[in-house]
């Protein structure tokens, strides 16, 4: 009894009313662990140990990837394997895999960093990720820009020709698209290109818009033609005729205003003379001389009265006129 009246003491212990205990702050803001759902490890944050991502799937999982950067890591090197040692599909790979931007310039880039630093292999994937955050301007941010980018670099998907000029990806030149018009695949336009060539080579480059035209439709029909062949189909017949007369007509043609240019220029002497200067005058160098032979005395008439004053002039030369001149021997 005495025992009790000593713990319930008469005089009461001084409390003070405002310092009641109260929760206890965390030493840390958060004692959460984040889970990598690759290799099940538990972090105890996500910077460092696991990659930022711009994908919406990562977004409630405070913007990081939820495999962590070791597994990456691994999985890289797994796939390379599976790629049979192609680094660049192995890299793809984990973009899909983690919802990323694929991008083969900065994936190069990063490639030749990791590669140089003291020739150990660092995490290139790593790498990677923190080059396109930097220069992330422009580009794509998750692994469905690099399918609209490949959709947008097939120039058969291209509307207009200014999205041809627009896309550096775009091999097919932008003449050649304006050319032969919008939708063909890139093997059609080279074809379409190498078969044009072929008749500029041969019948030189189209001098009005209904030459240009002529070689166009040539080159459309010989492309149909060659489609019709592959697939076997009936009609190719048909198409086999209409593609003939059309050559047999378009050379008919083509051969007739040539020639009928060239009998303009006939009779024309100031024409004669400017195709004269141009064409005849490198003739010295040609080793075929008879080739260029001077039928109707232009040659000769250039070297008496033009190119002979200005040499005079020039060099003071006192040489004279074969022609209209006397020499001291006859004198
Ligand atoms: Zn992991």
């Amino acid at each position: 009894m005495a025992e009790r009246k000593q713990l319930m003491k008469q005089s009461p212990q001084k409390v003070v009313k405002d310092a009641k205990p109260t929760e206890v702050e965390p030493k840390v803001l958060s004692d959460e662990q984040y889970r990598c759902t690759c290799c099940g490890h538990k972090y105890k944050k996500q910077e460092t140990y696991f990659n930022r991502s711009k994908s919406p799937i990562y977004k409630g999982n405070n913007g990081f990837m939820s495999i962590c950067q070791n597994c990456i890591a691994e999985l890289y090197e797994q796939y390379i394997k599976f790629y049979n040692g192609d680094e660049d599909a192995a890299a793809e790979r984990i973009c899909q895999i983690t919802d990323t931007y694929f991008s083969p310039e900065v994936w190069a880039v990063s490639r030749k960093i990791s590669n140089s630093r003291n020739g150990k292999s660092r995490n290139r994937f790593s790498t990677y990720i923190s080059k396109l955050n930097l220069n992330n301007q422009g580009t794509g941010t998750t692994y469905s820009d690099t399918l609209v980018r490949r959709w947008e670099a097939d120039v058969s998907n291209a509307e207009t020709t200014k999205e041809v000029e627009d896309n550096d990806d775009i091999e097919t030149p932008v003449d050649v698209v304006r050319r032969f018009g919008t939708g063909f695949s890139a093997g059609d336009y080279d074809s379409l290109q190498y078969e044009y060539q072929n008749w500029v080579d041969r019948y030189g480059d189209p001098i009005d818009k209904r030459q240009e035209e002529l070689y166009v439709s040539i080159c459309y029909m010989k492309l149909n033609l060659q489609k019709l062949l592959q697939k076997g189909e009936s009609s190719i017949g048909a198409a086999s005729n209409s593609y003939k007369s059309q050559i047999e007509a378009a050379t008919t043609e083509i051969e007739d205003r040539k020639k009928k240019a060239e009998a303009e220029k006939q009779l024309s002497p100031l024409g004669e003379m400017i195709r004269d200067i141009e064409e005849y005058c490198p003739a010295e160098y040609y080793k075929d001389k008879k080739l260029y032979v001077d039928f109707d005395h232009l040659r000769e008439y250039i070297e008496r009265f033009m190119t002979r004053p200005l040499r005079n002039l020039l060099t003071g030369s006192k040489e004279l006129d074969k022609e209209f001149s006397l020499s001291d021997m006859e004198e």
